[in-house]
């Protein structure tokens, strides 16, 4: 009998899936249901069936597992935001673990295994970024899963507590002065986003994301963010008058104070401004550095290449103990940041940045006659190409460290790199988004002749 949406089943989760689903093996077809655990009796109902999956949710918890805990978010699976708040975090990590042992076994064909992952000591409140959405109401706060609707939130566990204060200061200021949120149907209004930014120090860039400009009100806006927060450094807009899904526009202009922040990772200084890429969870970003700069085993005279390089953060890190390196980064202004960032910690002489595509960058180089002793991959969710796995092996670096933020690419990128010689040998699993469905992982891969 074939499964029908709306139908109903009581059944024993066999397995977690690598966002936190439970798993079961229903009439031939694999059922993943939300908000259960391994080893749990649920009454299920089936909610879609797709082409390869279905999906359910769990009504009712008949025989609950001991990894379950109540979640401590009043918004939990309706926010979307989180994923784990239902299993205990030791559980959570042995999840993440296995979602990466699975892919490297699975997609990759390797036989490393995965030790346990670096879990946070923070789990909650470790995010330094949000953006959240604005809507007619105004609601601020955070889209409803898989949809458009901005559901209100008095609080977000995973961000600093002040931001509570700060969204309230600004629905307080758009009702009294009413000024418009932006409609998104009707591409009318003006407040978009409010975006923050917060450094290790409890220090805030607030950057609001408008329709258009000039803002009424503006000064009483300024007033009312400061008296909220005393730690605000700046306060900035950004002009976005596209109809997108894209939070930031391309202008911005500086309403209050200053716009950048300073930040601290590994003993360096970096300066950012509201667009550029930063890792959201400090500490454990300095944990991942710190395992991705062990396998890079450097000894001071080394020729290191980081590709994905963002603002220069592993590029910087990686300098203190090389002889030289060179970044590689698409977005012009992150390539700025970075050789600004070089210079604010002494490492101008040691470091190269330069603009453009990893894979059409590697291969110049690769045709220049560069051998680095050590390239550094920190690749987007989707891996690096093909193009740049040819360049990498024709630079024949001794090592590899590959940065990934989705294991499946990951394992299929290794696969690949293998074929040419590069044979993966240890592999770190990071946890940089507690109670979320992310998982960081840093594996070293040797050279035959290595
Ligand atoms: N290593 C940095 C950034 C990692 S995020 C850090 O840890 O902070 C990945 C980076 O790759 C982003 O900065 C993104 O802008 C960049 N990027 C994306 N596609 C790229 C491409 N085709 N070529 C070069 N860089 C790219």
């Amino acid at each position: 009998m074939a499964l029908q949406e709306g139908a109903q089943y009581t059944v024993r989760i066999t397995s977690a899936a690598g966002d936190g689903d439970g798993i079961v093996r229903l009439e031939d077809a694999v059922v993943f249901v939300h908000d259960a655990l391994p080893g749990e009796l649920a009454e299920i109902t089936i909610e879609h069936i797709g082409h390869n999956a279905v999906w359910a949710r769990a009504d009712r918890i008949l025989e609950p597992s001991e990894a379950r805990i109540e979640p401590d978010c009043p918004q939990y699976t309706r926010c979307g935001g989180c994923r784990f708040r239902h299993m205990t975090y030791d559980a959570e990590l042995e999840v993440k673990r296995r979602r990466v042992q699975d892919a490297l076994q699975r997609i990759g064909g390797l036989s490393l295994t995965v030790p346990p992952v670096h879990g946070a000591v923070r789990q909650d409140r470790y995010r330094n970024k949000v953006q959240f959405p604005v809507a007619p109401g105004p609601r601020i706060g955070f889209f409803q899963e898989r949809t458009h609707k901005v559901t209100d939130i008095p609080d977000c566990l995973l961000q600093p507590e002040q931001d509570a204060a700060i969204r309230n200061a600004l629905r307080g200021w758009m009702k009294q002065h009413r000024i418009p949120a932006y409609d998104e149907r009707k591409h009318a209004g003006l407040i978009r986003h409010l975006y923050l930014r917060t450094n290790g120090q409890g220090q805030t860039l607030c950057c609001l994301v408008v329709r258009d400009w000039p803002l009424p009100h503006s000064k009483e806006l300024v007033s009312a963010l400061r008296e909220t927060d005393p730690n605000l450094v700046g306060i900035v807009l950004s002009r976005n008058d596209k109809r997108t899904n894209v939070v930031l526009g391309s202008s911005y202009q500086i309403l209050w104070g200053q716009d950048w922040l300073e930040e601290t990772l590994c003993g360096l200084s970096f300066r950012l401004s509201v667009p550029s890429f930063f890792q959201v969870n400090r500490d454990q970003c300095e944990v991942l550095y710190g395992i991705a700069l062990d396998f890079a085993g450097l000894t001071g005279k080394e020729l290191a290449v980081d590709l994905y390089c963002g603002i220069g953060t592993i590029s910087l890190c990686l300098a203190r103990k090389a002889g030289r390196v060179i970044g590689v980064e698409v977005i012009p202004e992150a390539v700025e940041d970075a050789k600004k960032n070089a210079q604010r910690n002494g490492l101008a002489g040691k470091t190269k940045f330069v603009c453009g595509d990893a894979g059409q960058l590697a291969e110049q180089l690769a045709r220049d006659g560069l051998q680095p002793d050590v390239l550094v991959v920190d690749p987007p969710r989707k891996g690096i190409s093909e193009g740049v796995i040819q360049a990498a092996v024709q630079m024949g670096p001794r090592r590899i460290v590959y940065v990934s933020c989705d294991p499946a690419t990951l394992a299929r990128d290794l696969k690949s790199l293998r074929q040419y010689g590069y044979e993966p040998v240890k592999v770190e699993a990071v946890d940089m988004f507690p109670r979320c469905a992310h998982v960081e992982t840093v594996v070293q891969l040797c050279g035959h002749e290595a």
